[in-house]
């Protein structure tokens, strides 16, 4: 490892202390995904520096791969396990799908930006994250081709949950995702299917993510 590797892997371990076990993430699996993934590598190059700073940073398409804790909450929440299948709404850098490819069996993340689907892809194929699949599209109608999943997170904030989204849910599922009534600014909901017809729901924080754009979301 040369020295600006290690220095990287030291800050990575800080973030992690700080920012996500400091800050009451307990969840092993998350917290050992982000240990491991090298979030430097998903930020433009000019900030690969702030990479581990406790804060959204821009990517290309005027969208943003989100604050560490945010995402290590988002994914606290759905109480993830190793056998299971995910579809993440939001693809951007790739950094979260990455992050639970770490964490689980099977992700699929869907993103309608075809640059930054290039991007994803690339970045995780070199890094070797073989059981992440990007697909192209719309993802407020999910993917159904590989449905049902286990967990759906979305990176994005829409005006309620996508009905598809829920349909596409496995019975025992979970969802989480940003809804609000306006842009960058929702609070996280959380929704977990009982059965076929059932479906409980509960509210967390307040979050600020940039819009999820689509049919069953806003307008573009
Ligand atoms: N998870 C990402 C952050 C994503 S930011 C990361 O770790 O970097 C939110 C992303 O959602 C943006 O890339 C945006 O283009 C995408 N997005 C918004 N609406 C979408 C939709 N309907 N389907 C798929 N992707 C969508």
């Amino acid at each position: 490892m040369d020295d600006e590797a290690t220095t990287y892997a030291e800050m990575r371990e800080e973030m992690v202390a700080r920012q996500l076990a400091g800050r009451g993430i307990t969840d092993t699996a998350v917290l050992q995904a982000f240990l491991t993934v090298p979030r430097e590598l998903f930020v433009p190059r000019d900030l690969r520096r702030n990479a581990y700073d406790d804060t959204p940073l821009p990517i290309p398409d005027k969208q943003t791969i989100s604050q560490p804790y945010v995402v290590a909450y988002m994914l606290s929440l759905l109480h993830l396990q190793q056998a299971e299948r995910v579809l993440e709404i939001g693809t951007g850098s790739g950094y979260a799908a990455a992050l639970l490819s770490q964490i689980v069996a099977e992700v699929h993340s869907v993103e309608r930006h075809t640059a930054l689907v290039n991007y994803a892809r690339k970045r995780l194929q070199y890094l070797g994250y073989a059981n992440v699949h990007v697909h192209h599209g719309d993802g407020t109608l999910g993917w159904a081709e590989h449905a049902p999943y286990n967990g759906i997170i979305v990176a994005a904030g829409g005006p309620a949950v996508p009905p598809s989204l829920k349909a596409q849910l496995a019975v025992g599922g979970r969802l989480i995702m940003p809804v609000g009534r306006k842009h960058r600014e929702q609070w996280l909901v959380y929704v977990e299917r009982r059965d076929e017809t059932t479906f409980s729901e509960q509210t967390y924080s307040p979050v600020a993510f940039v819009p999820l754009v689509g049919a069953e979301g806003w307008q573009s």
